[in-house]
């Protein structure tokens, strides 16, 4: 291996510096760029945020023609192809949003060679008419983003995903690179093999998202922990709080409004255009909460979301990974943050046996859930559970709340004992609530109605809450112990496994009740409040002088205002307090054609300053 750095190299570098205004490039993309470059297809794994844009974008200005970005986020087209005209890279789309005369002004650009990067709609692209147009265009390279869309067994198949083999096909010296943040194995095969990239150089990063600290917390009353959680770690900030069913939605929404957050409604329900003006709302203004199902969110890149908030269980560890991954794209610390409860196993089993797939399929569904439920109840690092489920060892990471405040296990046994027999004594015909009275020795109307009262297990669990017996039976249930009888009022019923628990012959080990904390205020593991420690009091003046200045440049400008700087850039510009351009060329984020745009205005303001 040779250190000599290519003419190449250095023009990436440059390229990175004056356009996009980053001092390096990250971890891989370096290698990646400089692969393309030279014409070589790439399969580039990273996760969200990771920095995945700038490795077809630099390669497309370095190598003669138009860069293709096969995307199916229409949606977001117009803030991608913003960005880029911000730092002066010549962008544009073609999609079924734009008028008729719009498309053919930009298909001439194409055919003149006079644009960086082209996004395009897969369906849009599989056209004659475009596979004519992409003939007659000198071509940089094809990005496939989100090309986990490829794959028929993951949760975004889309199925003109499956017809860009053609681009190998037709147009085989043109370098491809496929992009994805869904890492496992088999979604991985099937991009290669779907895509024709069995000779592309794989380009696999860590997908531990350091910054972001996950928790998962003993539900109780769960808007309300929620509201908690916000008031004292997130106050002000951007946030997305994910619930299953579009009613909840609303109503959570509805909260969180009553009690002095700005919190916007998202669900497939809703109708076109009000889900777009939220989407648009949450995108550009600041400090929005997002309440969505999980119909919201794909491809979203609003990199400064300061925490992901689930109010209902996952249906696997990959969606709760994408979701959660929402959260903290621009490297700032970030909540990835869950209220869980017994009733969350229950529906997620209901939904399951309820639905109208066939068997292998609710095997997969039920797999998928236990491995969802295990990270839920662990002992250990959550962050360690969820990178070895998508086969990356790891060590104890020290910023998740196992970590951090390790719980305990308890030989639960006798608890599990107790809760099989009283199962077994009211004939597996009562659902969790009257099992609990009757485990408690509480006379209840229905107790005394059933003669429950006279059963040898009335009682026998007094010395525990309602809470904690909630909990034991959660447990159970998620290791397959009991199971939950949908079709006869949520009975509780013993399973196979039941018998050896019951007997003594196997035991059971339960993670320890503990009632869910007020959340504290922390000063200091505040996301937010840890970013902003860091600048004086003058500095966070400055700091928000700036932030307005975004906000009020947003709007005139019509694009959103992360577009113009991120908080980071902010932050940057509020310590440095730049006097001259040649300062500001300085601040990471502050591009050569930013440095022009905005430049005088800044130095201005902050002459006002000071
Ligand atoms: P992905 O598509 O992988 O989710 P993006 O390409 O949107 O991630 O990048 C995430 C964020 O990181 C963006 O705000 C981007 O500007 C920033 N970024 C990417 N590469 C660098 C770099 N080398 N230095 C500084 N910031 C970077
Ligand atoms: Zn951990």
């Amino acid at each position: 291996m040779s250190n000599l750095v290519t003419v190449d190299q250095e023009r990436a570098l440059h390229l990175l510096q004056t356009v996009f205004g980053y001092p390096a490039f990250r971890a891989q993309q370096g290698q990646i760029v400089d692969h393309v470059v030279g014409g070589g297809d790439a399969l580039v794994l990273m996760p969200t945020g990771g920095g995945k844009s700038l490795c077809y974008q630099i390669p497309a200005l370095i190598r003669n023609g138009v860069g293709i970005v096969i995307s199916p986020l229409i949606a977001l087209m117009q803030d991608q192809v913003d960005a880029l005209a911000e730092v002066g890279v010549r962008a544009a789309f073609l999609n079924s949003t734009q008028s008729l005369a719009e498309a053919l002004r930009i298909e001439r650009m194409m055919r003149n060679n006079e644009l960086d990067l082209v996004y395009i709609a897969p369906e849009r692209l599989m056209t004659p008419r475009c596979l004519e147009l992409l003939s007659a265009t000198p071509l940089a390279l094809f990005a496939i983003d989100e090309a986990h869309c490829v794959s028929q067994w993951g949760h975004d198949f889309r199925p003109e995903y499956i017809k860009l083999s053609i681009l190998h096909e037709r147009f085989p010296d043109v370098p491809r690179i496929a992009l994805t943040a869904t890492a496992d194995q088999q979604t991985r095969e099937e991009i290669i093999h779907r895509l024709q990239l069995e000779n592309a150089l794989h380009f696999i990063s860590s997908f531990d998202r350091p910054n972001i600290r996950y928790q998962i917390i003993e539900k109780d009353n769960g808007r309300k922990q929620l509201l908690d959680f916000i008031q004292a770690q997130h106050a002000g900030d951007a946030g997305i709080v994910y619930c299953l069913s579009r009613k909840k939605v609303e109503e959570t929404a509805e909260f969180l409004n009553e009690h002095g957050i700005t919190a916007l409604p998202y669900h497939a329900g809703m109708e076109q255009k009000d889900r777009t003006r939220n989407q648009a709302r949450f995108l550009r203004e600041d400090g929005i909460v997002m309440t969505a199902t999980i119909a919201f969110g794909m491809g979203i890149d609003k990199p400064d979301v300061r925490f992901v908030a689930h109010l209902d269980l996952p249906k696997s560890i990959e969606g709760y990974y994408q979701e959660t991954g929402r959260a903290g794209r621009d490297g700032a610390s970030a909540n990835a943050w869950m209220a869980y409860g017994l009733q969350d196993v229950v529906q997620q089993r209901r939904m399951i046996a309820e639905s109208e797939a066939n068997d292998a399929y609710k095997r997969i569904q039920g797999a998928k859930l236990d491995a969802m439920l295990g990270l839920c109840e662990t002992i250990n690092c959550r962050r360690t559970h969820i990178l070895e489920y998508f086969g990356q060892a790891a060590l104890a990471c020290g910023n998740c709340d196992t970590c951090l405040t390790p719980p305990r296990s308890f030989d639960g046994s006798v608890a599990a004992q107790k809760i099989l027999s009283t199962i077994y004594r009211v004939d597996q015909r009562f659902a969790a609530g009257h099992l609990i009275d009757v485990l408690r020795g509480i006379d209840t109307e229905r107790v005394k109605q059933w003669r429950h009262d006279q059963l040898s297990t009335f009682g026998i669990g007094s010395d525990k809450s309602e809470a904690e017996w909630r909990t034991h039976l959660r447990q159970l249930i998620a290791l397959g112990l009991i199971t939950v009888d949908y079709e006869n009022y949520s009975a509780l019923k013993l399973t196979e496994s039941s018998r050896a628990v019951l007997k003594g012959e196997v035991q059971i080990q339960l993670r320890q009740y503990r009632k869910a904390e007020k959340a504290v205020k922390h000063k200091r593991q505040s996301a937010k409040d840890f970013a902003e420690s860091q600048l004086s009091e003058s500095e966070q003046a400055i700091f928000e002088r700036l932030r307005w200045w975004r906000v009020e440049t947003a709007k005139a400008h019509n694009i959103a205002a992360f577009i113009i700087f991120h908080d980071s850039t902010l932050r940057e510009i509020a310590k440095a307090k730049p006097r001259s351009l040649a300062d500001l060329r300085g601040v990471s984020g502050v591009g050569a054609k930013k440095l022009e745009s905005y430049g005088e205005d800044l130095i201005k303001l902050i002459a006002d300053f000071s």
